[in-house]
């Protein structure tokens, strides 16, 4: 029978396991710092241990590891990491630095199941969800590049990777807990952001919990038959159920809801599309992040011009929502927003 991963257990189940082998349950409290806090990657690392009781968890358990499989270099600085699983599977992680900021691109699942049509991730089938120790992973491997590479500890995590974190709510949300725990990596939870297509159950249950994080929604156009052409998945969860999701994780929350949105041509780039953008925002407590659009090699999806996006942005700033206009980073690695499909 295969050894299970200690990861995949809580600290009281840890604890549990030493107390029914007859050790104190202090020892629990230790093998946890040293999975998280300390990264260890085997057993023989944890020398506060007595070599016994090492070899009694060599026995019982293994700690599965990310491995850094392909790193390729923007010419912008931002890095495209691909990474393997323990199962060889692999997913991609993105550090993008900018003059303020070091940003972790984290996946969620190993493909996905939705059908954004503008989206590489899309092309490849969902094969499984990333494990809690595969997204906390992600983010140590990032932080450590960032200090290496950039000379600056990582700042900011965006769950905008492959995948869409909702559909892997209960991995996400507990690499969250650990990532900002101090027995983890401690980072803020205001630095972290997640960003999902938008199901309306869910967001509803994050904001119950109290969430810390931030909300970002790839909204792409505030027209549902325009939205469900796109992201076809959207007939299930119409704008209004999302709306009404929206005002009430605010209303709990009290943190204003980034959306993302991609013009492109011939598709959302009229100006009943910039009205329908405008009334959304104005019912929803939120500022508009207007997306460049990165190819993904399908013809239907252009780059809207240039002028409609400052034609939006103007819109936007007379309508008094608040906008900014996100260049992409690491297009020339298919590394940008929607272009990550395991391709290098
Ligand atoms: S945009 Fe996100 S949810 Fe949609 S297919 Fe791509 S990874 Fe999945």
């Amino acid at each position: 029978m295969s050894k299970k991963d200690i990861r995949s257990l809580s600290l009281d189940q840890i604890k549990n396991f030493f107390l029914e082998n007859s050790f104190n349950e202090y020892r629990g409290d230790q093998v946890y710092s040293w999975l998280w806090e300390k990264s260890a990657i085997n057993f023989q690392q944890m020398t506060n241990l007595p070599k016994s009781i090492r070899s009694i968890l060599e026995d019982s358990f293994v700690i599965n590891h990310i491995k850094l499989h392909t790193i390729q270099k923007s010419k912008d600085g931002t890095i495209k990491n691909g990474i393997k699983l323990f199962d060889d599977l692999i997913v991609e992680s993105v550090l993008i630095p900018t003059k303020k900021r070091i940003t972790a691109c984290i996946s969620s699942q190993v493909g996905c199941s939705l059908n954004c049509k503008f989206c590489a991730t899309s092309k490849l089938k969902r094969i499984r969800n990333l494990n809690v120790d595969e997204i906390f992973d992600q983010v140590k491997i990032i932080g450590d590049q960032s200090k290496i590479v950039c000379n600056r500890p990582l700042s900011n995590i965006v769950f905008m990777g492959m995948g869409e974190p909702l559909m892997n709510y209960n991995n996400v949300i507990k690499a969250i807990e650990i990532i900002t725990s101090k027995s983890g990596l401690g980072m803020s939870p205001k630095r972290i952001t997640l960003s999902t297509v938008g199901i309306p159950k869910i967001i509803k249950k994050m904001a119950d919990e109290k969430v810390k994080f931030k909300l970002a929604i790839s909204l792409h156009s505030a027209i549902q038959s325009i939205r469900e052409s796109i992201m076809p998945f959207s007939n299930k969860f119409n704008l209004i159920e999302l709306e009404e999701s929206l005002l009430y994780w605010f209303n709990l929350i009290k943190k204003k809801i980034t959306i993302e949105y991609i013009v492109w041509n011939g598709i959302n780039d009229k100006e009943s599309d910039i009205l329908a953008l405008i009334e959304f925002c104005n019912k929803i407590p939120s500022k508009v992040n207007l997306i460049e659009y990165n190819p993904i090699g399908d013809s239907s999806f252009k780059k809207a011009n240039r002028k409609v996006i400052d034609e939006y942005q103007l819109k936007l700033r007379n309508a008094n929502i608040v906008s900014t206009i996100r260049r992409s980073r690491g297009i020339d690695i298919d590394a940008a927003c929607g272009q990550l499909a395991n391709k290098s």
